[in-house]
Protein backbone atom coordinates (compact mmCIF):
# COMPACT_ATOMS: atom_id res chain seq x y z
CA UNK A 1 0.00 0.00 0.00
CA UNK A 2 1.09 3.55 -0.45
CA UNK A 3 2.35 5.35 2.62
CA UNK A 4 1.11 8.63 4.02
CA UNK A 5 2.60 11.34 6.24
CA UNK A 6 0.64 12.11 9.39
CA UNK A 7 0.33 15.26 11.48
CA UNK A 8 3.55 14.60 13.43
CA UNK A 9 5.60 15.76 10.42
CA UNK A 10 8.07 18.52 11.33
CA UNK A 11 8.85 19.42 7.68
CA UNK A 12 12.51 18.53 8.16
CA UNK A 13 12.95 17.51 4.48
CA UNK A 14 14.88 14.30 5.29
CA UNK A 15 12.48 12.09 3.35
CA UNK A 16 12.03 13.96 0.09
CA UNK A 17 15.52 13.43 -1.42
CA UNK A 18 15.66 9.70 -0.61
CA UNK A 19 12.46 8.75 -2.45
CA UNK A 20 13.33 6.86 -5.65
CA UNK A 21 10.00 7.85 -7.23
CA UNK A 22 9.92 11.56 -6.41
CA UNK A 23 6.66 10.88 -4.60
CA UNK A 24 7.24 13.26 -1.69
CA UNK A 25 6.47 16.94 -1.91
CA UNK A 26 6.87 19.90 0.39
CA UNK A 27 3.45 20.75 1.70
CA UNK A 28 2.09 23.63 3.66
CA UNK A 29 2.78 22.96 6.45
CA UNK A 30 3.19 19.17 6.24
CA UNK A 31 4.93 17.10 3.61
CA UNK A 32 2.80 14.85 1.43
CA UNK A 33 3.19 11.60 -0.49
CA UNK A 34 1.54 11.27 -3.91
CA UNK A 35 -0.07 7.82 -3.70
CA UNK A 36 0.10 7.32 -7.45
CA UNK A 37 3.90 7.56 -7.21
CA UNK A 38 4.58 5.64 -3.98
CA UNK A 39 5.51 1.97 -4.43
CA UNK A 40 6.65 1.46 -0.83
CA UNK A 41 10.02 1.47 -2.59
CA UNK A 42 9.20 -1.87 -4.25
CA UNK A 43 11.33 -2.13 -7.37
CA UNK A 44 14.05 0.14 -6.04
CA UNK A 45 14.88 -0.77 -2.44
CA UNK A 46 14.28 -3.49 0.14
CA UNK A 47 12.29 -1.24 2.46
CA UNK A 48 10.67 2.19 2.43
CA UNK A 49 13.53 4.66 2.45
CA UNK A 50 11.46 7.56 3.74
CA UNK A 51 10.50 5.62 6.88
CA UNK A 52 14.15 4.82 7.52
CA UNK A 53 15.20 8.46 7.62
CA UNK A 54 12.14 10.12 9.19
CA UNK A 55 13.07 11.35 12.67
CA UNK A 56 9.42 11.87 13.63
CA UNK A 57 8.21 8.34 12.72
CA UNK A 58 5.26 9.95 11.02
CA UNK A 59 5.26 7.99 7.74
CA UNK A 60 2.75 5.18 8.01
CA UNK A 61 0.80 2.82 5.74
CA UNK A 62 -2.37 4.29 4.28
CA UNK A 63 -5.10 1.80 5.24
CA UNK A 64 -7.24 2.98 2.32
CA UNK A 65 -4.62 1.87 -0.18
CA UNK A 66 -4.02 -1.83 0.14
CA UNK A 67 -1.95 -2.99 -2.81
CA UNK A 68 -0.08 -6.19 -3.58
CA UNK A 69 3.61 -6.35 -4.24
CA UNK A 70 2.78 -7.09 -7.88
CA UNK A 71 0.67 -3.93 -8.14
CA UNK A 72 3.44 -1.87 -6.55
CA UNK A 73 6.05 -3.32 -8.89
CA UNK A 74 3.81 -2.61 -11.90
CA UNK A 75 3.50 0.99 -10.71
CA UNK A 76 7.25 1.27 -10.33
CA UNK A 77 7.80 -0.04 -13.87
CA UNK A 78 5.11 2.30 -15.26
CA UNK A 79 6.81 5.26 -13.60
CA UNK A 80 10.05 4.26 -15.26
CA UNK A 81 8.28 4.17 -18.62
FE1 LIG B 1 8.97 7.21 -1.82
FE2 LIG B 1 9.52 4.78 -1.02
FE3 LIG B 1 8.59 6.53 0.73
FE4 LIG B 1 6.96 5.60 -1.15
S1 LIG B 1 7.92 4.39 0.50
S2 LIG B 1 7.21 7.72 -0.57
S3 LIG B 1 8.36 5.29 -2.86
S4 LIG B 1 10.56 6.62 -0.32
FE1 LIG C 1 8.14 15.13 7.72
FE2 LIG C 1 9.38 12.85 8.40
FE3 LIG C 1 9.62 13.81 5.93
FE4 LIG C 1 10.80 15.06 7.97
S1 LIG C 1 11.29 13.01 7.21
S2 LIG C 1 9.63 16.04 6.28
S3 LIG C 1 9.30 14.74 9.62
S4 LIG C 1 7.73 13.08 6.89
Amino acid sequence: MALLINDDCTACDACRPVCPNEAIARGDPLYTIAPERCTECVGAEDEPQCQLVCPADCIVPDPKRKESREQLLARYNALRG
